[in-house]
């Protein structure tokens, strides 16, 4: 295994920092997970991409790993501001649904998501509507202290920790988020954790509370969840880079509210000593957006005829701190880059079982390999080593399966159990079936052995009438691919 420590850009330090675990030979990680009301677009997947890759690191450098990711029901609201409505009883008004079939669909369609990415489950999803005692009881510890109360809510009075918003600051230098406005804040940047149900209305979600009915604020939430399971200090919390503006802020002031009220001595008070952020997605003609027509689901990709590792693939080519631009140019380079992989791997695959060591021979392979992830996660080199080793020739078959095998764990790409036709997948549009195409191209070749070019081009071009393109003396063999 390779040597080099594991360095991880921290933001609250800005700076690449040598991992050293809370609790000797463990890792703990919080990912704050998905608002479910609504499918995920692609680019919160990159945000668990990001997420898997760092535990599956961790795993690889030797840590036991309990990563805990949640799903959030309840508590956030159209924006990062107070005011507002909750995104979920919005949708479930929307739709003349009750709340909780809405959460249990879109988590399970997140849940197909993760799957089809190849995204290990975590030790435990937290699901924030059965922690809500514990946000209660979280929050009480900490009122006397830290919060007061307005008529809509429970507020935190961001004056009473040290220092609040640094890791905003990291970023922006001026803290500048979006807050609103709420008659009685004592500071612009105070938040509620816990907002009551108007007077007079009732939410789908609701409970009581020492402050009235309501619903916990979702900062709350991540404090609450991360803080049970994996007790503070963690070693890691994850998020999108949208989060360091105002949702990890105001965790960070919760948690050290309820650190310091709770004696308990946590290094800063943070709760996680390392706070990480995957850079965004984005994609210049507004698909990203869940409000347009054709948002970018991991499902449309599929249903054109990409294989969901393509996007995986597309995903680990860039640095999780650097943007990604989506393009269908750029996934159908990602695609033919894996299916390279996937054949080559396939090859071997032939040729026996992966032996139970790489042995000496892939030693500096691996080591290079362990030395790129160990570089806060440089998946982008880590690919180019792993293409060295399948390119390896006059090697032992096994002992380069299993160094293939190691690399992979980290990567997650499925290289030992895709095949090409795997690869292959049926673009929704398309009506004819792999049969007809295989016996028109039998035909054509036919044609082609008895230089009858004419016969040979009239079944082409029959074929591309029906979505076929036929890839001539395509140099990895893919004699022909469905297209839109
Ligand atoms: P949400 O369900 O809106 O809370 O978002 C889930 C996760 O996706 C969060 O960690 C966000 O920071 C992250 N995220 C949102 N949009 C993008 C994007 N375009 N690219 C990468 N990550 C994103
Ligand atoms: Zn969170």
């Amino acid at each position: 295994m390779s040597q080099t420590p594991l360095k991880l850009f921290n933001s609250l330090t800005r700076q690449l920092e040598e991992f050293q675990p809370v609790h000797p030979g463990e890792a703990r990680v919080y990912s704050c997970g998905p608002t479910v009301y609504n499918y995920p677009h692609i680019g919160n997947m990159r945000a668990y991409v990001f997420a898997d890759v760092l535990g599956r690191t961790l795993s690889f450098k030797g840590y036991k790993l309990t990563h805990v990711i949640n799903i959030t029901d309840v508590g956030h609201l159209t924006d990062d501001a107070d005011a507002g409505e909750d995104k979920m009883e919005k949708m479930a008004a929307e739709r003349a649904q009750s709340i909780w079939d809405i959460a249990r669909h879109y988590t399970e369609a997140y849940w197909a998501d993760v799957k089809a990415l190849n995204i290990r489950q975590p030790a435990k999803w937290t699901i924030a509507t059965e922690f809500v005692p514990a946000m209660i009881d979280f929050a009480k510890s900490i009122a006397d202290k830290h919060c007061y109360e307005l008529d809509s809510g429970l507020y935190f009075d961001v004056s009473t920790v040290a220092d609040y918003g640094r890791l905003a600051r990291a970023v922006t230098e001026e803290g500048e988020g979006r807050i609103d406005e709420v008659e009685g804040k004592r500071n612009a940047a105070d938040f509620a954790i816990w907002r009551k149900t108007p007077a007079g209305e009732k939410r789908q979600m609701e409970w009581d509370s020492p402050w009235g009915k309501g619903a916990p604020g979702w900062h709350l939430e991540c404090s609450v969840m991360s803080g049970q399971v994996l007790g503070f200090p963690f070693d890691i919390h994850t998020g999108g880079i949208d989060h360091r503006e105002i949702h990890h802020p105001n965790e960070i002031a919760q948690n050290q509210a309820f650190c310091c009220t709770n004696g308990l001595n946590v290094p800063a008070n943070s709760g996680a000593n390392v706070w990480m952020h995957n850079n965004f997605l984005v994609e210049r003609s507004g698909k990203m957006s869940k409000s347009s027509g054709e948002f970018l689901r991991l499902q449309l990709l599929i249903d054109k005829g990409y294989h969901p590792l393509a996007y995986r693939m597309m995903c680990l080519q860039a640095h999780y701190r650097s943007e990604l631009e989506f393009s269908w140019e750029g996934l159908q380079a990602a695609l033919v880059r894996l299916k390279r992989m996937v054949m080559a791997v396939a090859t071997l695959r032939g040729q026996g079982e992966p032996a139970p060591e790489a042995g000496e021979r892939f030693s500096a392979y691996l080591e290079r390999f362990g030395a790129a992830v160990a570089d806060d996660l440089n998946t982008a080199v880590g690919l180019t080593v792993l293409e060295e080793v399948v390119a390896l020739k006059k090697v032992d078959a096994g002992q380069k399966l299993a160094a293939i095998a190691a690399m992979d764990s980290v990567l997650g790409l499925g290289l030992l159990a895709l095949d090409r036709t795997d690869l292959r997948l049926r673009p929704k549009a398309a009506t004819i079936t792999e049969a007809e195409i295989e016996a028109v191209l039998t035909e054509r070749k036919d044609a082609r052995a008895a230089k009858d070019f004419a016969t040979s081009d009239r079944l082409r071009d029959e074929l591309a009438a029906q979505g076929v393109e036929v890839m001539d003396g395509d140099p990895l063999g893919w004699d022909w691919k469905l297209g839109e």
